[in-house]
């Protein structure tokens, strides 16, 4: 995964900035940029850059090519981040960045500060191929892009996630983050301090939540006509567990899919039935998934739950 970005960004000055702008913009033409490219578009000196690209690789935001033939240059993940980060720290989003908070398959989520000293989540994407496979079958998109296609395909779940969160924000605006600013694979939230629903032991009112939940599921399809397609406790947060003001937030939407896809039932019955499950056990609920189903898809105006 790399060292942390806090722990980099002190030794990163705005020429190395300028070296990596000219690597993202690249990231469609070569997979490694050669030094050639890196020169003409940088304007900088052939003997400066040489020590700078050598500091670079060895903190790892970069990497040179093993053939030396061209000497040519690949952007990390690590070097992504920062220049999303640098972005985004540009235009007044970030002030101040944290230590990870959570990782999951295909990001890395830290904490941060935006200008006003709110606390904010944001979301790296770092796709690979640990998490490629099952992510194309799940998530249908992207398959050669050419240029460095990782890091290409993580700008573009960023953009997938950033869009149905500006459109899901409108409908249920307390059951997601708020969603800030996306800037190439990173995305920028509202920080929820809270606990993953599958690590929540103890609730004040389970039927509650479930229903919470069961009635986001339910606005999305018949609103905006989308399925979450990968709901489960590990992507629900609940703030305040086992209090009155306990609430439920879904996150990690990027691979939505469309009601009108021919597996779009199987897909929300599978979403169902994770939730369906873990009230049931967790909290011995007595729940009907068909009743559910129906209930979720507008055949019924009430959830009747048994
Ligand atoms: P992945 O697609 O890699 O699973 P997620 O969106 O599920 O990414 O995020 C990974 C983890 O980061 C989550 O399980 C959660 O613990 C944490 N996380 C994500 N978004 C937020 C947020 N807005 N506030 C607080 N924690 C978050
Ligand atoms: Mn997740």
């Amino acid at each position: 995964m790399g060292k942390s970005l806090h722990k980099i960004i002190p030794k990163i000055d705005e020429i190395d900035y300028k070296i990596l702008g000219v690597l993202v913009k690249n990231l469609r033409r070569f997979e490694y940029i050669p030094l050639e490219v890196i020169i003409e578009e940088s304007g900088i000196p052939r003997d400066t850059l040489a020590s700078i690209l050598m500091k670079l690789a060895e903190l790892k935001v970069i990497i040179p090519s093993s053939s030396q033939n061209p000497l040519s240059y690949k952007l990390t993940f690590t070097g992504l981040n920062l220049y999303s980060l640098k972005k985004l720290a540009e235009r007044d989003i970030i002030k101040a960045i944290g230590v990870p908070i959570g990782v999951g398959k295909e990001s890395v989520v830290y904490i941060a500060k935006n200008y006003k000293d709110d606390l904010v989540a944001i979301k790296f994407y770092r796709i690979g191929w640990s998490s490629f496979r099952e992510f194309s079958r799940r998530r249908g998109y992207g398959l050669d892009l050419g240029g460095s296609t990782w890091l290409l395909r993580s700008i573009v779940a960023a953009e997938r996630e950033y869009s149905i969160m500006k459109k899901l924000i409108n409908i249920i605006p307390d059951k997601i983050p708020q969603i800030f600013a996306r800037e190439l694979n990173a995305i920028v939230m509202e920080y929820i301090d809270g606990k993953e629903l599958h690590k929540v032991l103890g609730l004040k009112n389970p039927l509650k939540i479930f229903s919470d939940i069961i009635d986001v599921i339910r606005e999305v399809y018949l609103k905006l006509g989308i399925i979450h397609a990968d709901l489960s406790p590990y992507n629900i947060l609940v703030k305040d567990p086992g209090t009155e003001h306990e609430r439920s937030f879904i996150f990690d939407w990027p691979q939505w899919v469309d009601i009108k896809e021919a597996s779009a039932e199987k897909i929300l019955l599978r979403d169902l039935r994770n939730i369906v499950r873990f009230f049931e056990k967790r909290f011995n609920l007595e729940i009907n998934l068909e009743k559910i189903y129906k209930y979720v898809v507008g055949g019924a105006e009430t959830l009747d739950y048994r």
